[in-house]
């Protein structure tokens, strides 16, 4: 698509339709040759992008938006997912998930009860290519970053640069995510969702999560496997 993604100026909306001038407009008739209902990639200026179709009228080069391929990089909420590295594999597991759901970077770290201390050395870069695997599938146009281990600690002085923590807590009040989250999101552009290990958080942990400003979440009675919780959590911030 790239060589026919055009840049037009302004901001715009689905539905609106957009003149192409000058280059682009010779380039669409005389050098790619496209012509009415031929589709084409806009980008504006906010950086936001469509799914195009053209009218070309002599040299009249216009153009509906009729989809959004991807919103204004300002418009967007970011989702950074924490996991306690799980046992085995499953780490590829929640890297790969949390990649078609469209997490922003995963920060795999180590907490009181993980069974897990030390991933070992090239675990990291085994996980970056599960994430760059899973981009290209699911037709991501970026990779999330997959960070190196790090120990629970540093993750929580993390938490400030963040809108938003939502601290995942089978012992948090129990109150339905419908209930709390719309609060929650109100305004929250950069967010951090942080899964615990197979043994969960211990109260210490969750007491330092929250004097942190992370908001610790039920998920409902049933108990997630650490690999689950995070795909889940994710799947609800994109419905919401
Ligand atoms: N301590 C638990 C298991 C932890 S589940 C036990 O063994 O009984 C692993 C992680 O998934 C938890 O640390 C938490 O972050 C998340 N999780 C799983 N089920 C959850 C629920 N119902 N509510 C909130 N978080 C949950």
């Amino acid at each position: 698509m790239s060589a026919r993604r055009f840049f037009v100026e302004g901001a715009h909306a689905r539905g609106s339709r957009v003149i192409i001038t000058g280059g682009d407009a010779r380039k669409i008739v005389s050098v790619l040759r496209l012509g009415d209902g031929d589709r084409i990639e806009v980008v504006d200026s906010t950086g936001a992008a469509f799914d195009a179709r053209l009218q070309v009228d002599g040299g009249l080069v216009e153009a509906t938006l009729v989809d959004v391929l991807e919103r204004a990089p300002d418009d967007r909420r970011s989702i950074d997912v924490a996991q306690a590295v799980p046992k085995g594999t499953k780490m590829d597991f929640v890297v790969e998930k949390a990649t078609e759901l469209g997490a922003a970077a995963i920060l795999p770290f180590y907490s009181e009860r993980s069974v897990v201390r030390d991933a070992g050395a090239g675990k990291a870069e085994r996980w970056r290519r599960v994430a760059k695997a899973a981009a290209q599938q699911s037709g991501r146009r970026n990779v999330p970053a997959v960070e190196s281990p790090i120990e629970f600690a540093s993750l929580v002085s993390r938490f400030s640069r963040y809108d938003l923590v939502l601290f995942p807590w089978e012992l948090a009040d129990r109150v339905p995510l419908r209930e709390t989250l719309p609060a929650l999101l109100a305004g929250a552009r950069r967010v951090l969702v942080v899964v615990g290990p197979e043994g969960g958080f211990s109260h210490t942990e969750a007491d330092a999560a929250t004097a942190a400003g992370g908001r610790t979440v039920w998920l409902g009675h049933r108990i997630l496997r650490t690999e689950t919780a995070a795909m889940v959590l994710l799947a609800i911030l994109e419905y919401v």
